[in-house]
């Protein structure tokens, strides 16, 4: 399932081919994701220009410029593509690849920029809703949303203060998107080997008896920001479904220091540890035992 980096990477793509671009053209082939796009999805979106291309958390959110946003969000197994209409240079490869997959290309763009954004989908749990900008603060997709991890507001004390009094592991603290948006199973794994944090230690341990931040807290918030920023830099993590929206990978799974690493050495500096799989509740977890407390 995409985190973060993924759905950022996502956003980069689209950005040139949507931004600044008017929505000439939309067909929607199934629109039964998620749930049923609503009955005037397509007479809200086409004809629109496309004012910006934001994120929140794993939603992708494109300004309209009637004053509606676009959400998306791609759910399991959902990705964008984009064409060129004319654009013979980037095919090849890429285009046989369109063919055989063009049963799951469930809604597509024609942009006026004359690019063509597919969204492919197999599984369906993918959504697009549309709703007005000015009520988005109480769209209930986005409202018990924590923050945005990147952000510069999130720092150690906001990070202390949701985890203050939590008797439950630092990794489902973690996984819990109203502590922080945006983390799964992989980029928690990750930035605790980074903090060189146990995933088994109880979260409340990151803050004081007053709720305030302690060194713990101080190393986790870098160990975070640090994994999401580099994972992005290589496009995110391709594993089953992530690709980029010209079709190529993503990159951050060569520099998995412990996910799907169960056995292998630690690459912690120093660390002559190996990693380790424990299941926590239902799903796999990968730590260090040895550098990890
Ligand atoms: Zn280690």
């Amino acid at each position: 399932m995409p985190e973060l980096p993924e759905v950022e990477t996502v956003r980069r793509g689209l950005e040139p081919a949507m931004q600044g671009a008017r929505f000439a053209k939309l067909e929607v082939r199934r629109g039964d994701l998620r749930w049923p796009l609503a009955k005037d999805f397509v007479r809200r979106v086409e004809g629109q220009t496309v004012t910006g291309i934001g994120r929140r958390a794993k939603y992708l959110l494109a300004d309209l410029s009637s004053g509606d946003v676009l959400i998306m969000h791609l759910g399991m197994s959902g990705s964008f593509h984009v064409f060129r209409e004319h654009g013979a240079k980037a095919l090849g490869r890429y285009y046989h690849e369109r063919k055989n997959h063009a049963a799951h290309d469930h809604v597509v763009f024609h942009m006026s920029s004359g690019a063509i954004v597919t969204f492919n989908d197999p599984r369906r749990f993918g959504s697009m809703k549309i709703v007005a900008r000015d009520k988005l603060d109480a769209e209930p997709l986005l409202r018990g949303l924590g923050p945005e991890p990147l952000g510069n507001e999130f720092d150690a004390a906001m990070l202390a203060r949701a985890c203050r009094g939590k008797k439950t592991s630092l990794k489902a603290a973690l996984l819990d998107q109203r502590v922080v948006a945006g983390l799964g199973n992989i980029y928690v794994c990750e930035a605790l080997h980074r903090a060189r944090l146990s995933p088994r230690r109880m979260a409340s341990t990151i803050a004081t008896r007053s709720g305030g931040p302690n060194e713990r807290a101080e190393r986790l918030l870098e160990g975070i920001k640090a994994t999401l920023t580099a994972a992005i830099k290589d496009g995110g993590s391709s594993l089953r479904d992530h690709k980029l929206t010209d079709g190529g990978l993503g990159m951050f799974q060569h520099h998995f220091r412990v996910y799907d690493r169960e056995g292998e050495r630690c690459r912690t500096p120093g660390c002559d540890g190996t990693v380790k799989r424990i299941v926590q509740n239902g799903r796999s977890t990968f730590y260090c035992p040895t550098c990890q407390k």
